[in-house]
This record gives C-alpha cells, sequence and structure tokens, in this order.
C-alpha cells in the first residue's frame, strides 16, 4: 500500500518546476540570440526554423528526462536515509510547487482592525496537494544531527529565530541556511507580544530583521510571534520592516506526540507543522526522536512535507 502510494506521488510529483525553469531558460535563450539555431550551419541544430523549434522541443524532452532522473535519485537516497534514521517509513516525495504562489490571506477569527493591508495571519496554506510544511522554531538545540538527518533525507523545513538563543552559535544556523532552509524571524527576545508598545515591538520585530539580515545575508519575510500571540501594532511594526506574512500553525509536534488546533486532530493539505528546536533537558527525546515521530505522522496520513517559502 505504502509502495503504491510512494509511486503514485512520486509520478505526480514529476514535472513542473524545474523543466519549467530549463524550458523558459531555453526560450529565453534562443530569444536573446535571436534564436541561434538558425543561423547554426551543421549540426543538429540545422538551417530552417522549424528544426530550430524540433531542437528545442528535443532539449526540452531531454531536460524532462534528466529532472524525472534527479528525482528518482532523490527518492532512492530518501530510501537509504530512512534506513540509517530508524524512520518507521520512507517520507513521501512533495509534488513539484506552483508555478504562482497561492494567495494567502487571513485565518478567519485571526484578522486585525488593520484589514487586509497587514500581512495576513494563518494556520494552513491553500493548496490541494497532500502536503504539510515543517516549521522549528527559537534555536535553543543545535543539534548537528539535525542537519545531517534532514539534509540526508531531503526533508524541507523552515526555521524561526529568536536572536537571544540563536546568537551563541550563529555559524550552526549559516549551515542550516547553506542546505537550503530559510532562515525566518521569531524576534530578539521572545516576548509577548500583545504586551508590548508599537515601538518595543518594531524594536523585537525589526531589530531581528536586521541582525538576521546581517550574520545571515538575507532578510526575513516572514515572521512567527512568539507562542502565537500578536495584535495589530505587531502586524504594523512586522510589515514596517519587511514581513510580508505571519505564518502560524495547525498542529505541533514533540518526540512523544502531537498537539492539534483544529477539532478533528487531524492534518490537511497545506496545514503548517510546529516544533522546536529542543533537545532532552526540555522534551522527550533529542531533534531526530522528534522528526522520526513527526514524520511517521505525516507519512502514515499519506502527505508529504513540502517548502513553506515555495508557496508563501
Ligand atoms: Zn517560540
Amino acid at each position: 500500500m505504502q509502495l503504491v502510494r510512494q509511486k503514485e506521488d512520486f509520478r505526480r510529483g514529476g514535472m513542473p518546476k524545474a523543466p519549467l525553469v530549463l524550458v523558459a531558460g531555453l526560450v529565453v535563450a534562443a530569444l536573446a540570440s535571436g534564436c541561434a539555431a538558425e543561423d547554426a550551419p551543421t549540426g543538429r541544430h540545422g538551417g530552417k526554423a522549424a528544426a530550430g523549434a524540433q531542437a528545442y522541443g528535443n532539449d526540452a524532452a531531454r531536460a524532462l528526462a534528466g529532472y524525472s532522473a534527479q528525482l528518482k535519485e532523490a527518492q532512492a537516497a530518501r530510501v537509504t536515509a530512512a534506513k540509517k534514521w530508524k524512520l518507521a517509513k520512507v517520507p513521501l516525495a512533495a509534488p513539484a510547487p506552483p508555478a504562482a504562489k497561492p494567495k494567502i490571506t487571513n485565518r478567519p477569527g485571526f484578522e486585525t482592525d488593520g484589514g487586509d493591508s497587514l500581512p495576513p495571519v494563518f494556520t494552513t496554506v491553500p493548496t490541494k496537494d497532500r502536503i504539510v510544511f515543517l516549521t522549528i522554531d527559537d534555536g535553543a538545540e543545535k543539534d548537528p544531527a539535525l542537519l545531517q538527518m534532514m539534509r540526508e533525507l531531503r526533508i524541507p523545513y523552515s526555521a524561526f529565530l529568536s536572536d537571544y538563543l540563536v546568537r551563541t552559535d550563529y555559524p550552526y544556523f549559516k549551515r542550516m541556511q547553506g542546505l537550503g532552509v530559510t532562515l525566518n524571524n521569531h524576534t530578539l527576545n521572545h516576548r509577548y507580544m500583545p504586551g508590548l508598545s508599537y515601538e518595543e515591538q518594531r524594536h523585537e520585530i525589526c531589530d531581528q530583521q536586521d541582525k538576521i539580515e546581517k550574520w545571515a545575508g538575507k532578510r526575513p519575510r516572514l515572521f512567527r510571534p512568539p507562542y502565537g500571540n500578536y495584535n495589530e501594532d505587531t502586524l504594523r511594526a512586522a510589515q514596517s520592516c519587511g514581513v510580508k506574512a505571519v505564518p502560524l500553525w495547525a498542529a505541533e509536534a514533540f518526540p512523544d506526540h502531537m498537539e492539534w488546533r483544529e477539532w478533528d486532530r487531524d492534518l490537511h493539505p497545506g496545514d503548517i507543522v510546529l516544533t522546536h528546536f529542543r533537545g532532552r533537558g526540555d522534551w522527550k527525546g533529542t531533534m531526530p526522536d522528534m522528526i522520526r515521530q513527526v514524520m511517521k505522522v505525516i507519512t502514515d496520513k499519506g502527505y508529504a512535507v513540502a517548502r513553506l517559502e515555495d508557496y508563501v
């Protein structure tokens, strides 16, 4: 059963992004050169426009075949890594991300008086695909095993960092970033935002924007308020320094259990899953233990993990 689903997802996850980018690249290259294929005296790009189109078709086919081979290789690596890291099941492969990101609006009941002009607050990304997003908060535990495990399993995730916890080891999070993880904003000191003035919130949020940009080289687009608590000032402050969206979460993962926001205690397409950088001192296991637990839940329910920043 699992294998069948794996294969189906794998096929479905097949094409779009990479090949489209490649194909777009080919088209752009052809346009930029006034279609070099037409001028080529000999070889496969031979003399006529029609032949140029034919060659373009072949290039696209080759790009598709190459991408398909890459996907196969990625899934083979995932099988090996799942065994090595003792996952109950091999994680499912996510479908290619959409060409255009979905329009994200406030979760009903989560709006402020600021209305739609402020960054949206949401717990689920609109999609029909059986995907969820993994987000890891704070930054207390800096376990090298997590980086290795996620790299080998090829599971995407996003980090939401508080400076007072990560500043003891920026290089750890730089390594994480180097492995494709986006570093997002979770304030300087993890304070309760609604208890602060607008100016204090700006300090907590915007100074963390500046800090992350300084040590990581990239200004965050996403912000998550500590404890998920915010008011209109929070969203105004965040917007004032470049925050585009405020993803909260629909479920929270621990090494030994899940906690759910929704009444049905289940996952739904596009749900954002929260967890934390914590170790044995804070909860009942290691970071790899937590990943094993949450991936078992996600895979058992037939979901794959996709990359939040591909959708938001
Ligand atoms: Zn937090």
